[in-house]
């Protein structure tokens, strides 16, 4: 998505630890217009795959998920992010570890809002390691729904997230792929 990657190369910073800071337009400031465009992107992908829910992780790919959804026209179920371990029979629960902050935590989504007829499309800001991405079909796969493929927006290629993933036969469709940051430049995959 060329938008995209000219908004990735003028206002993206790159941090230690491989980190991609985009808080201008992606995690912080958010550019509505820009969402739009990724919105309409993954409907345009998944048009032929009847969706019916929307998954995603808090907090940054609410927003994202919640524009995309207009497109589709069904509701956006995000996962609660949680410390502590949740033994609740009404909640699947999955745990996540993250890169950027470098330590595990829970997921939980209530099981009323995720049911076996559904057709799931995850979305995410980032995918690096794949650790969220597994998490949450983690969480499809115990309410018995189909999950129909990942949409990201920003895909690290020179991390195992996206290979992991595709090895297991899961879709992903990234729309922006970073093969590598390197001297304070990002360099894109094709
Ligand atoms: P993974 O679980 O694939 O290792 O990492 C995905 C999650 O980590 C994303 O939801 C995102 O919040 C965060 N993340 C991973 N890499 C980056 C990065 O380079 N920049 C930002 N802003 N977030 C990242």
């Amino acid at each position: 998505m060329e938008v995209l990657k000219q908004r990735i190369i003028t206002d993206g910073r790159i941090e230690k630890g491989d980190i991609l800071k985009v808080d201008s337009f992606l995690n912080h400031q958010i550019d509505i217009e820009l969402f739009n465009e990724i919105g309409k992107e993954f409907k345009k992908l998944y048009q032929h795959h009847d969706i019916t829910k929307i998954l995603t992780i808090e907090a940054s790919g609410i927003g994202i998920a919640c524009i995309a959804a207009q497109y589709f026209h069904v509701p956006v179920v995000f996962a609660k992010k949680t410390e502590s371990l949740n033994l609740d029979e009404n909640t699947f629960n999955s745990k996540v570890y993250s890169y950027t902050k470098q330590k595990s935590y829970e997921i939980i989504v209530s099981k009323r809002y995720i049911q076996k007829e559904d057709r799931v499309l995850i979305i995410d800001d980032f995918l690096a390691n794949g650790k969220a991405a597994l998490g949450l079909r983690d969480i499809v796969i115990q309410a018995g729904a189909s999950l129909e493929g990942i949409g990201i927006v920003i895909e690290k290629t020179f991390q195992p997230g996206g290979e992991l993933l595709r090895q297991q036969g899961i879709r992903v469709d990234s729309l922006a792929k970073v093969k590598a940051m390197e001297n304070g430049r990002v360099i894109f995959k094709n």
